[in-house]
């Protein structure tokens, strides 16, 4: 058991390619919540690929050193002043969203994921790849008892964002939905969207992650070169690469929009305007609400939605992140902490 006195951390000081190692495991001592903060025991942390950019500076770190990591559970064990709804014991998940400001004209309709001020975690502030975190008490979220802590780490931001994508891609109950690319968000997202009577199309290049995606319940899946047997109500692009997100385009019917889950894209190739036109639509993803998050883990706890993980110690995560990028990971990676 790590003592009480410091715990390991995966430190990123300068970003560089994966394979040179740009995470240092250190100790650091125990950190004190502020005023309306909580200190979080971490009892585990998945990856997500927003972790390997930033430590690639793919997304240049907001401040060095940074901790990274931003699907997050653990217990709560210091409760700052100010806090309320919150004792030490309770189970707590922490997800990308840390702060958003309250106050602006797009905090105030709703769309605190677009504030100006917003912070992020395991960007602006340090994240979970660490035995503790602190975290705005006001951005974290309780976990039912039926989330184990392993397996409900991948749902605080892939599981959240897809739900967000979902509900973008403005696809109704019982609906033709496409998913393009079929990794871990995509796999929670089909659960919601099968939940829902959808029918739902995966196009992806893996034949394995197209046996999955029928396992998990799809109507049809294929490869990009092969063509969809309906046009689809709405499409949600997981993969970060532009030419997908014409291809999605390409399979709609009139009315349908694509949903483009990425927050860092390659360039779109230029397309005839004849796939948008007759009000085709394209939208970006950008962030969660907190009230996406709480609606989904109610959703991920009732249905419930399963997630298949590759779990490593906190002291692999370089190991565990360059087996991300290689594609190498069954499952979503999450590393454990504070093992007993
Ligand atoms: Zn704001
Ligand atoms: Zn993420």
């Amino acid at each position: 058991m790590s003592n009480d006195g410091a715990r390991r951390a995966a430190v990123l000081e300068a970003p560089a390619p994966i394979e040179r190692r740009p995470l240092n495991i250190e100790d650091r001592p125990r950190p004190n919540p502020a005023t309306g903060e909580l200190l979080i025991s971490v009892a585990a942390c998945a990856l997500c690929r927003t972790d390997l950019q930033i430590c690639e500076g793919d997304l240049a770190p907001h401040k060095r050193p940074v901790v990274p990591g931003h699907q997050v559970v653990g217990r709560v064990e210091g409760v700052g002043s100010a806090v309320e709804g919150w004792k030490v014991g309770d189970r707590a998940g922490i997800g990308w969203l840390a702060s958003s400001c309250d106050e602006c004209e797009l905090c105030e309709r709703g769309l605190e994921n677009l504030c100006p001020d917003a912070t992020f975690t395991g960007w602006d502030r340090d994240g979970g790849y660490a035995g503790w975190v602190t975290t705005r008490a006001d951005f974290t979220f309780h976990l039912a008892s039926e989330l184990d802590d392993l397996a409900a780490a991948p749902l605080l931001c892939g599981g959240v964002i897809g739900y967000r994508s979902l509900r973008l891609s403005a696809v109704q109950d019982g609906g033709k939905l496409g998913l393009f690319g079929f990794g871990a968000s995509a796999s929670l997202t089909i659960q919601v969207a099968i939940h829902r009577g959808m029918d739902v199309y995966v196009v992806t290049r893996s034949k394995d992650e197209q046996e999955r995606a029928l396992r998990l319940g799809a109507k049809w899946s294929g490869g990009f070169d092969e063509r969809l047997p309906a046009a689809l109500d709405g499409a949600i692009t997981f993969a970060p690469a532009g030419a997908v997100v014409v291809a999605a385009l390409r399979s709609l019917a009139p009315g349908g929009t694509v949903a483009i889950n990425a927050i860092h894209l390659d360039g779109i190739p230029a397309f005839d305007y004849d796939i948008l036109w007759r009000e085709r639509a394209l939208k970006s993803v950008a962030n969660y609400t907190r009230q996406d998050a709480r609606e989904f883990l109610e959703l991920a706890a009732r249905l419930p939605i399963g997630t298949e993980i590759a779990v490593m110690p906190l002291e692999q995560a370089n190991e565990a992140l360059g087996r991300l990028k290689s594609g190498s990971l069954k499952g979503t990676g999450v590393l454990q902490t504070n093992r007993g």
